[in-house]
């Protein structure tokens, strides 16, 4: 008996369903790609709890005879490519005939298809026996796909479905995504009923990004177009004062496949490298539209990533693409304006670019760990007045050397653990209540998380179709800054819902993400200068916090160079 067997069809599909179906939302992107290389002009999305119980996707497009719509379950069977070849220039999202045999391998699925125009059209049903029924059904031009209990017969997979919102906020990410890569084709989504996003066709780009992120949003970001022989780029980011605390608003494109890739993450960060402090950054969303001879798709079973044919060219025309869009240049003059001060306002007659940048040190001194831990070992005297290192540090003589602050950092502890222990939390009810347009998924997690932020002095209201009324929040913060906080309060409760980092999505543990990013807006930014009292005041508030020498984040507040110390650097010692 030999001990290789070869494994059953059945089987193998299930092994396959593991990469390319992980949760609801990969059915989602499978069905909407199937829709898309139909050639529909409308698609519309109906979810049930969660796409647990019902994940449903109709569309208007070519529909499958009788004979393809039996086969289309089968495994690799595909009719977007037919020879090696084509394998090379693939022009269609899909191309493995892999995702149906893989949902149909885990759910019970219903298919119901007709070509245009024809008499007759085909329903389909394949139920827990595995078994295909099919039947004639009224031609309805075009394709509709049910897929019910999904995972129902993998309990190991099922188990790893998170929550209904969880679930949901990926469901919508892959429909805003897969809708924001084609404005042409109308798309609409509902959840349990209610009526997620409904986005009629647009011609404009721009169109599309107001129908999904609001027009505010679309009309704060900066556009960005660039074309080369071989490339183009078109998209949108953000300017430098609406950065993110999180990566959460970064999209990539390239021919309209929504990928994961480090080489133009690379390069947008390198674009905004001297605009926004390290640990902010910039949200973008970025279409490239590539030679598909040039890039290949076939390096991932659900296609997250790609492989360049020339990932340096790609890296420095993105790179440039984006930095002439944060640095539009003004008619007659080649002057840029975001480093206000070093230029001389009059015309410049060579530009930024040819300067090259300004000295940064890019490996600052090293210090260890027993320096930034100055607060837990005692409290320092000072025997100087503050002065400023900078726009953000300050630093003082004390009695046990020279102390440097962080003032954000350190503003960002005291001002967090005030909304911790919810002490002295002073929420003033606005005159002029704000309305704020949010985007899709940022809107839906705000809406439900409304009451653990009123405990921290937050009134929201759902204003519904993307709208939140803020009808009172905590002194000090800016309603300037309401939308930036929202997004940033959002993308934090997302990630930690998804990820898990952080310990948990425990109530407690998203008060402390929250409290963090109520913290950080509330702080003094790194430009704004304080006098020595008001230092000296923040250097004694920040002795009397739990954790004084770190912020919400885990950065020191503050740095102490002890006689010691610089003895050793200056090698007296
Ligand atoms: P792939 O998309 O890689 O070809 P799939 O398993 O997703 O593989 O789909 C198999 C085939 O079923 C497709 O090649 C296509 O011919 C057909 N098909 C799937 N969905 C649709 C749809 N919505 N409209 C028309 N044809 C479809
Ligand atoms: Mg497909």
């Amino acid at each position: 008996m030999p001990n290789i067997a070869i494994l059953p069809d059945n089987l193998i599909n299930k092994i396959a369903a593991g990469e390319v179906i992980e949760r609801p939302a990969s059915v989602v992107r499978e069905l909407i790609d199937n829709s898309i290389d139909a050639g529909s002009t409308r698609i519309d999305i109906e979810i049930l709890h969660g796409g647990r119980k019902l994940i449903k996707v109709s569309d208007n497009g070519a529909g499958m005879e009788r004979a393809d719509a039996v086969l289309c379950f089968e495994r690799h069977a595909t009719s977007k490519i037919k020879t090696e070849k084509e394998l090379y220039d693939i022009s269609t999202l899909g191309f493995r005939g892999e995702a149906l045999a893989a949902i149909a391998s885990v759910s019970k699925i219903t298919l119901l298809t007709s070509t245009r125009n024809a008499d007759v059209g085909t329903k389909l049903e394949i139920g827990p026996d595995r078994k295909k029924e099919i039947m004639d059904a009224p031609p309805t031009g075009g394709t509709t796909i049910e897929i019910r209990d999904i995972f129902y017969n993998t309990p190991a997979r099922r188990k790893f479905l998170k929550t209904v919102p969880t679930e949901m906020s990926h469901i919508i990410e892959t429909t805003v995504q897969k809708a924001f890569a084609y404005p042409g084709i109308a798309f609409s989504l509902r959840h349990n009923k209610s009526e997620l996003l409904n986005a009629p066709a647009v011609k404009a780009l721009k169109e599309r990004f107001g129908q999904l992120y609001g027009n505010e949003m679309a009309d704060e970001s900066l556009e960005i177009s660039a074309e080369s022989k071989s490339i183009q780029v078109s998209g949108f980011c953000s300017s430098a004062e609406l950065s993110r605390a999180t990566r959460s608003h970064q999209f990539i494109f390239v021919n309209k496949r929504p990928v994961k890739n480090l080489t133009i993450n690379h390069a947008v960060n390198d674009a905004y490298r001297d605009i926004i402090p390290g640990n902010r950054h910039p949200a973008y969303f970025l279409f490239l539209e590539i030679d598909p001879e040039k890039v290949d798709v076939n390096v991932h079973p659900a296609k997250r990533e790609i492989r360049f044919e020339r990932p340096d060219d790609i890296h420095r025309f993105v790179r440039e693409a984006i930095y002439d869009a944060l640095h539009p240049k003004k008619e007659g003059s080649t002057y840029l304006d975001t480093i206000p001060g070093e230029v001389d306002h009059s015309r410049q007659d060579y530009s930024f670019k040819e300067r090259g940048r300004p000295f940064v040190s890019e490996s600052p001194v090293q210090f260890n760990e027993s320096q930034t831990d100055i607060f837990r070992e005692g409290i320092t005297a000072e025997i100087s007045p503050f002065f400023y290192v900078g726009e953000s540090f300050v630093a003082t003589v004390t009695d046990r050397g020279l102390l440097i602050l962080d003032q954000h950092a350190a503003h960002e502890r005291i001002n967090y653990e005030k909304y911790l222990k919810r002490t002295s939390i002073e929420s003033e009810p606005l005159f002029l209540p704000l309305r704020i347009e949010l985007p899709l998924k940022e809107y839906d997690i705000i809406v439900k998380r409304r009451e653990l932020l009123s405990g921290l002095g937050l009134e929201i209201e759902d204003f519904g179709k993307n709208n939140v009324i803020v009808r009172s929040m905590p002194k000090e913060l800016k309603k300037a800054e309401m939308k930036g906080l929202l997004l940033d309060v959002a993308s934090g409760i997302l990630e930690q819902e998804t990820s898990g980092i952080r310990g948990g999505t425990g109530e407690e543990e998203l008060l402390k993400n929250i409290a963090a990013r109520l913290a950080c807006h509330k702080s003094v930014r790194g430009s704004e200068y304080l006098n020595n009292e008001e230092l000296s005041n923040m250097k004694l508030d920040l002795e009397k916090t739990d954790d004084p020498d770190r912020c919400p984040h885990g950065r020191p507040t503050s740095i102490l160079l002890s006689m010691n110390d610089l003895q050793k650097m200056f090698k007296r010692k």
